[in-house]
């Protein structure tokens, strides 16, 4: 038997340039663990079984020929939120469930210039709108650590497959907090870049000044290898930022020692379950062993971030999704009286509740009369937030918390309650608020669930948080824990 599913991208990088195992091997080899596998978590919508053997084939001939790069071969999932050519890309919506893009998103673009191959689109929350994944069209995804649990949100579905191997490694996106969350909550690692860092152009839009797309693997290494393909100016995304992008596998090796690591007061508080907090102490003490300075800081503004963030994130969303109408492309009501009736009924039974949700909050919060109430004091908000950790990162190189303020929950167990749903990103958001990278990196588990440590950085310190995870992955072997029934 072959143990090829628990081998990170980087050692399955060199057996593709070793010549020990092709690429259509290996392709082949996944796809056989997904069609087996994926029934009992429904972690993908779509298997792209014969264009991931044909890329497959293309990637050995590269091989062959020496014109590679180190991803060259390996195979990875794709968020069902990037559009992909010939592939559906149903963002987790009846809405889009016809969509077949005419174009590749420039990370899918990316990531195909590499000779990678797409062996599917994974689940995730409608519109990437939740944090359990149980909002998406597709029914709801299973944590493989529980199936009983939910995997987080909204890239939930990336995040189980990679935790139970389905796919060496994927491709998320987080808004609030669903690539950082659902990392947690299913032992993974993923990054979410500085916003700007990677381009949103094909990345279908929920709300414009925080989306942000980053990798989901098994390692800080393995996302260090991913973004190195991801990252870069894209002249067809204006907020995508002209700077250079440094290889980020080069600074992995540096020392912690004398690393200033901030421990906000706000991130440990009485919404943090004693459990998780405990594990979370223990990552930060074997930081402490291996040369770094705790500082205690605060963010003062952090309670703020939910609230300022229900109503920016609609806001924008409910601008972005006016373009499902029904007219152009995605799903249209059968037999409409009048163009009215096309509108509303096409946008009424192709919408979830949690995306109508969120379209009524932002329209009402963009309404005349209301925009300076909410939508502006909102904005004004959202610049203390971000001044928070300008003034933070003057004393510190890194801040540390937990990426959630407890392990996976049940399924249904918030699904009626959104407020104390979106609590559970409190965490994360601030974080998109302001722009700046973090990740999740396991560090332990509770009663067999895992635990995220959030680590934030200054704005483009992605190598620097690569770094600062790699050394405690050399140290420790959580990053390596299979759940039972993938092994
Ligand atoms: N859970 C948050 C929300 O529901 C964040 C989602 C995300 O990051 N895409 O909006």
């Amino acid at each position: 038997m072959s143990d090829y599913h628990e081998k990170t991208l980087a050692e399955l990088s060199t057996l593709l340039q070793t010549g020990e195992v092709s690429s259509s091997a290996l392709t082949e080899y996944f796809l056989s663990r997904i069609k087996q596998q994926d029934a009992e978590l429904n972690s993908f919508i779509t298997i792209a079984e014969d264009q991931a053997m044909a890329e497959a084939a293309e990637a050995d001939e590269r091989l062959k020929s020496g014109n590679t790069s180190a991803l060259t071969g390996i195979p990875i999932a794709h968020k069902d939120i990037f559009c992909t050519r010939g592939i559906k890309t149903s963002c987790g919506s009846r809405m889009l469930d016809n969509f077949i893009s005419p174009y590749d998103a420039t990370v899918v673009n990316n990531f195909k210039q590499a000779g990678v191959i797409t062996l599917g689109k994974t689940n995730m929350d409608e519109f990437a709108m939740g944090s359990s994944n149980e909002t998406s069209f597709y029914g709801a995804v299973k944590n493989p650590w529980d199936t009983k649990r939910v995997p987080g949100g909204s890239s939930g579905g990336s995040a189980a497959a990679v935790a139970a191997r389905l796919a060496p490694a994927a491709t998320g996106t987080d808004t609030g907090g669903s690539i950082r969350q659902p990392a947690a909550l299913c032992g993974i690692t993923g990054l979410k870049p500085t916003y700007g860092r990677v381009s949103r152009y094909g990345m279908i839009a929920f709300a414009s000044s925080l989306d942000q797309g980053g990798p989901m693997a098994q390692t800080a290494e393995d996302c260090a290898l991913m973004l190195n393909a991801m990252a870069g100016f894209d002249e067809k995304d204006s907020t995508s930022i002209e700077k250079e992008v440094p290889d980020y596998t080069a600074d992995l090796n540096h020392s912690v020692n004398g690393l200033r690591i901030g421990l906000p007061s706000q991130y440990f508080d009485e919404g943090l379950d004693d459990n998780v907090k405990a594990v979370i102490q223990t990552a930060i003490d074997q930081y402490r062993d291996m040369g770094a300075e705790i500082v205690d800081i605060e963010l003062p503004n952090t309670s703020l971030s939910v609230p300022v963030y229900y109503v920016v994130a609609p806001a924008e969303c409910s601008a972005n999704l006016s373009r499902f109408d029904g007219v152009r492309y995605g799903y249209r009501c059968e037999d409409p009286k009048d163009l009215y009736d096309l509108y509303t009924r096409s946008r009424g039974e192709g919408f979830g509740a949690e995306v109508k949700r969120r379209i009524m909050v932002g329209t009402y919060a963009l309404s005349a009369g209301y925009y300076d109430a909410y939508y502006l004091k909102a904005q004004q908000l959202r610049h203390l937030i971000s001044d928070d950790f300008k003034k933070a990162f003057e004393s510190v190189d890194v801040i540390m918390g937990p990426a959630s303020p407890s392990t996976a929950f049940n399924i249904g167990e918030k699904a009626e309650d959104p407020i104390s749903m979106y609590l559970s990103d409190i965490y994360t958001i601030a974080v998109n608020l302001a722009g700046v990278p973090g990740m999740s990196v396991p560090v332990g588990f509770v009663d067999g669930n895992p635990v995220g440590l959030q680590i934030i950085g200054n704005y483009f310190e992605e190598s620097r948080l690569l770094n600062v995870a790699h050394q405690y992955q050399q140290q420790t072997d959580w990053h390596r824990q299979i759940p039972d029934s993938f092994k």
